[in-house]
């Protein structure tokens, strides 16, 4: 941290002609200022980097065993259960054949059954008696 009192300091002694006094406390500030510098930056990709996992987690969700990123309104995924749950890594798992496999850790997962969608009455296909129209064709 720096103290600000030891500018006055510095302009003091100037003022009184110990310019080599002056001069090293100045030099000490300069470091110190060098060094407070270099620790803020670090402490702002630090915060980036904890800003980055928050999004990314308040996006995350876990569907059918598998984890889904939502950005933007677009799903991405699936992504490997077993890498986000032991390290956190977001690894997509790849299509192969009828499975999915994670190209990180080698997992095989089977491919998740398609969601069940549940339809309102009144919107069901409508059936065609195919056997009472052939029927009356004959
Ligand atoms: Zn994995």
């Amino acid at each position: 941290m720096l103290d600000y009192r030891r500018f006055k300091e510095i302009n003091d002694l100037f003022a009184a002609g110990q310019t080599v006094k002056a001069r090293r406390l100045l030099m000490e500030q300069q470091s110190k200022s060098i060094a407070l510098q270099d620790e803020n930056d670090m402490l702002h990709v630090r915060l980036k980097t904890y800003e980055d996992i928050l999004q990314v987690a308040r996006n995350l969700c876990n569907e059918r065993g598998f984890y889904w990123l939502k950005t933007d309104g677009v799903k991405q995924g699936p992504f490997c259960p077993r890498c986000y749950e032991l390290e956190g890594g977001l690894i997509r798992l790849e299509r192969r054949r009828k499975d999915l496999i994670c190209p990180c850790c080698g997992a095989v997962y089977a491919l998740p059954a398609p969601p069940e969608v549940a339809r309102p009455e009144g919107h069901r296909a409508k059936i065609i008696p195919f056997r009472q129209v052939a029927a009356a064709r004959a």
